[in-house]
């Protein structure tokens, strides 16, 4: 028999959830790496003089004058592909350069009356340049002063992490007291679900802090054993410990460990996970280029409005805090992370981010493993939240997978919230019915109509609701993040019979 048991909601984090951190969207990214081409740099404005200066010297110097950093990161061939054509947009460029790649060909550029061809290998550094450039921008947008994120900005996600957190505890006790079976999923298993399509670990950071803090705290569960909240990333990734000095081995909790360590026969602790996926990768994560493994840091301390989750820059001054742990890493530098498996060093290069791109995707073994959760997640799924993930208009293949995962899930059954967020829509509250369609004929924001019509072609309408008010907002009450709100946002009383805590029968 198949496995009853899955999270029932599915959170779908995407851009739109974090924005009000200042991370930049896709769109905006490549209007920024036009701008720098354009040697325009009115996007620093506002930001720290530090962190200004940093960014600057390192597109203007260390990749254009270092002559190891500017081949492997390879500017001057980006700034010549963007440059014959600047109304690209970031899918068409990735689905560019991996044809060229996969094809072996190089690229021929007219720009300013002269041509210059790019050999394979230019056109492999400008691909590898511009994924460096999306992790240095958005690190460096997350950052208030050098190092460290807003604490007033970032406040309202961590009191979101938290309330998950607890209501996690909650649920624990409940299905304790139903009798569930510790050593099954229908008590350890999380009935919420976190798939981030954003590359930047802020969610993450906050539910791992939020877990730290309730880990400590000890709580007894009625048998008398503590009680401990972990998370499963649906692959193995190996990384060291957060604050530990030494290069030892260390690894994220899985499935397997809950079977094992709730065992009745070998009492000691209870465990209980919940899923965090990330399909497209994660900032600070490699796959070796020595032995093939996974691996990441997960920064060097637990203080959570330092920076590092975002792992090492290839600059010191656009990650302040960060310290190269081992001799290798001290001796390389430049985003130096040493592979604890086989102590080779990784590069940012190394770092397997998946892009937006129609061409034929090099198989990154780990990412399919977490594609394949994904797929699971959302066949299985009772409600799926789309958290500022507006499906990709432009990427097709995210939408078919969407419509197989769920092909097989009762249509009339599944339930799905839409949280977006439009300045001009002013009703606060959830939007349902022939409401949406209301909304979809008078709307002039076409990015948001075009997300929702998107979620209403793969979901039956009546089973969707809307909420225009952004995020965090949609969770806050009077400048407070809201519990009941958080329950009725994930586990609404007219989809969940009798609300949270949740049954599983
Ligand atoms: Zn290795």
């Amino acid at each position: 028999m198949s496995e009853k048991y899955w999270p029932e909601t599915v959170i779908l984090w995407g851009a739109g959830a974090t924005k009000s951190l200042g991370l930049y969207a896709t769109r905006e990214l490549i209007q920024i790496v036009v701008k720098i081409n354009k040697n325009d740099f009115s996007f620093l404005e506002g930001k720290n003089e530090k962190l200004r200066y940093a960014f600057k010297k390192l597109v203007t110097e260390d990749l254009v004058k270092d002559p190891i950093l500017c081949k492997i990161y390879d500017l001057e061939a980006l700034q010549l592909i963007i440059g014959t054509n600047t109304k690209v947009n970031m899918h068409e460029l990735f689905t560019m350069l991996d044809q060229l790649i996969g094809n072996k060909m190089g690229f021929n550029a007219f720009i300013s009356g002269k041509t210059y061809f790019l050999r394979r290998e230019r056109v492999e550094g400008a691909k590898r340049c511009l994924i460096l450039l999306i992790e240095e921008l958005e690190r460096l947008s997350i950052q208030f002063e050098p190092g460290y994120m807003n604490k007033d900005e970032l406040t309202p996600y961590y009191e979101f992490s938290r309330t998950l957190t607890d209501l996690m505890k909650e649920e624990a006790f409940e299905f304790d007291k139903r009798g569930y079976v510790r050593t099954s999923r229908r008590f350890y298993l999380y009935s919420y679900a976190i798939i981030s399509f954003n590359w930047d670990p802020i969610i993450m950071w906050n539910i791992f802090n939020a877990h730290k803090e309730f880990n400590d705290k000890s709580v007894f569960l009625n048998c008398g054993l503590k009680l401990r909240l972990f998370d499963d990333f649906g692959t193995q990734i190996a990384g060291k410990k957060i604050d530990s000095i030494n290069n030892e081995i260390w690894y994220t909790v899985g499935e397997p460990q809950c079977k094992r360590i709730n065992d009745y026969e070998y009492p000691s602790r209870i465990i209980r996970i919940g899923k965090i996926l990330f399909p497209h990768g994660i900032f600070d994560s490699r796959v070796c280029p020595e032995c093939g493994k996974y691996i990441t840091t997960f920064g060097g301390s637990w203080c959570r409005l330092s920076t590092e989750v975002f792992g090492p820059s290839i600059v010191d001054e656009l990650q302040k805090n960060w310290k190269y742990r081992s001799e290798k890493e001290l001796k390389s530098r430049h985003g130096a992370i040493e592979c604890p498996y086989c102590g080779q060093i990784t590069y940012p290069s190394d770092m397997p981010l998946i892009m937006q791109t129609m061409a034929k995707k090099q198989s990154i073994a780990p990412l399919e493993e977490v594609k394949t959760e994904v797929g699971l997640l959302m066949k299985n799924a009772k409600h799926i939240v789309f958290a500022g993930y507006s499906l990709p208009i432009d990427d097709i293949m995210v939408k078919t997978f969407f419509m197989s995962s769920i092909a097989g899930n009762d249509k009339r059954r599944l339930k799905c919230t839409v949280l977006n967020y439009d300045k001009d829509y002013s009703e606060c509250g959830w939007i349902t019915g022939d409401k949406i369609s209301d909304y979809l004929k008078c709307s002039t924001n076409k990015e948001v109509s075009e997300c929702i019509e998107n979620v209403c072609d793969i979901f039956d309408i009546e089973n969707v609701r809307v909420s225009l008010e952004g995020i965090p907002n949609i969770f806050m009450e009077n400048g407070k993040c809201s519990r009941e709100k958080i329950k009725d946002l994930l586990y609404p009383k007219e989809y969940f019979k009798g609300g949270f805590p949740i049954t599983r029968d």
